[in-house]
């Protein structure tokens, strides 16, 4: 049966998203793709240089941008998708604004959260003006300065590792796997920068899972002096000369540590998207623990929601890098493709 004339909506325009829309669409399926901020693109539009090789983000924006112009494809922007139920033989996508659309399957690629630094309240986020997240240093990236919150220009930066991840009292146990390999890039950015500024990394374990990642902790190592202190930051606060305090328990050398800082760089996690977490709730989609979608089988179903006509890409599901979000997104193609041929 030839299928090509079914209706596909895919809820989220972030990597996941574009990369399936623009993947289907190339294969002859009218796809609507829908995005509740103004534009696609999802965090990678905040992202300057991306780790394992430093290429600007904007070469993976374009890619992405290249890969939804297309004839077959509609991008709706601004607008949620509310709600996703079972109409005749495909489905119904609510969406804010009121309006619906009927499709034969939807992939969801929702994406993740950052987690909110202000709920780590020992590290003074939102309190101390030098107390940022690395998604705001790569703002600072973007911008091309990286200066204290006065303007004036860092003699020693701290990197924290797991906020927000591996860690019981906020609820997440999950390791978000991208912040370790982030840190270490971040670091090299930083020295390349501002040759005289110290840069520290504060780590629990370090988690070089991916391809590159091991050599790109080496040369930061060896290339650009970057420090590693074993140690977990008890808690920050500001001396008389307005200048970030950190106490830290230094594991390997097995003593307590204080260090003062002129930025310190919350590495936050990547939890489940709030939109995502109300759209699975009002579409009966189950969630795992840490709250992530749960897939219909960890194997050989990881994109499977285990409800008809509706498949799953990306960081919806748990923490992966950008490789891993566009594999995911194909292979949620293909799950698709499948169904519908099935049908
Ligand atoms: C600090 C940091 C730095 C990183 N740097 C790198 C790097 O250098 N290299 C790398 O490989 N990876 C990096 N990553 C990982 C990368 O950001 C992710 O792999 C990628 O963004 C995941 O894409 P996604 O589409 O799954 O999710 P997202 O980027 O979160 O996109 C999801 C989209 O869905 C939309 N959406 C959500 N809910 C709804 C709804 N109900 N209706 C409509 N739209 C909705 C959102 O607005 C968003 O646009 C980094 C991650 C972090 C946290
Ligand atoms: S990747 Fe590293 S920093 Fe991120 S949660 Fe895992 S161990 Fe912590």
């Amino acid at each position: 049966m030839k299928t090509t004339s079914a209706h596909i909506v895919v809820a989220g325009g972030g990597v996941a998203g574009m990369e399936a829309a623009g993947t289907l669409a190339e294969m002859g399926y009218r796809v609507t793709m829908i995005e509740k901020d103004d534009e696609p693109g999802g965090h990678l539009l905040q992202w300057h240089a991306l780790f394992p090789d430093r290429r600007p983000a904007d070469e993976v924006r374009n890619y992405l941008r290249k890969h939804i112009e297309q004839r077959n494809l509609s991008i709706i922007t601004g607008t949620t998708v509310e709600k996703i139920r079972h109409h005749g033989s495909g489905v119904l996508v609510s969406l804010s604004g009121g309006t619906e659309e009927k499709a034969d399957a939807v992939i969801v690629a929702t994406g993740f959260d950052l987690f909110d630094a202000r709920r780590k309240e020992e590290y003074g986020y939102g309190i101390y003006d030098n107390v940022i997240t690395s998604a705001e240093l790569e703002g600072m990236f973007n911008r091309g300065r990286v200066a204290k919150a006065d303007g004036s220009v860092p003699a020693r930066i701290g990197l924290i590792h797991c906020v927000g991840s591996r860690d019981e009292k906020v609820n997440n146990n999950h390791c978000s796997k991208v912040c370790c390999v982030t840190a270490v890039k971040q670091a090299i950015e930083i020295r390349k920068m501002l040759p005289s500024c110290e840069v520290f990394c504060f780590y629990m374990d370090m988690r070089m899972y991916g391809p590159y990642y091991e050599e790109l902790y080496r040369e930061s190592q060896e290339f650009h002096n970057v420090n590693f202190i074993r140690g977990k930051v008890s808690e920050a606060s500001v001396n008389i000369n307005n200048r970030l305090v950190i106490k830290v328990e230094d594991t390997l050398a097995g003593r307590p540590l204080k260090m003062e800082l002129d930025i310190m760089v919350l590495m936050v996690g990547m939890e489940m998207a709030g939109a995502g977490m109300k759209l699975a709730e009002s579409s009966g989609m189950k969630r795992g623990i840490n709250r992530f979608l749960e897939t219909a089988d960890h194997h050989y179903g990881n994109n499977l929601s285990g409800i008809k006509g509706i498949f799953y890409a990306g960081t919806c599901t748990a923490p992966m890098n950008i490789t891993d979000t566009i594999s995911h997104a194909r292979a949620a193609v293909a799950e698709t493709v499948r169904y519908l041929n099935s049908r």
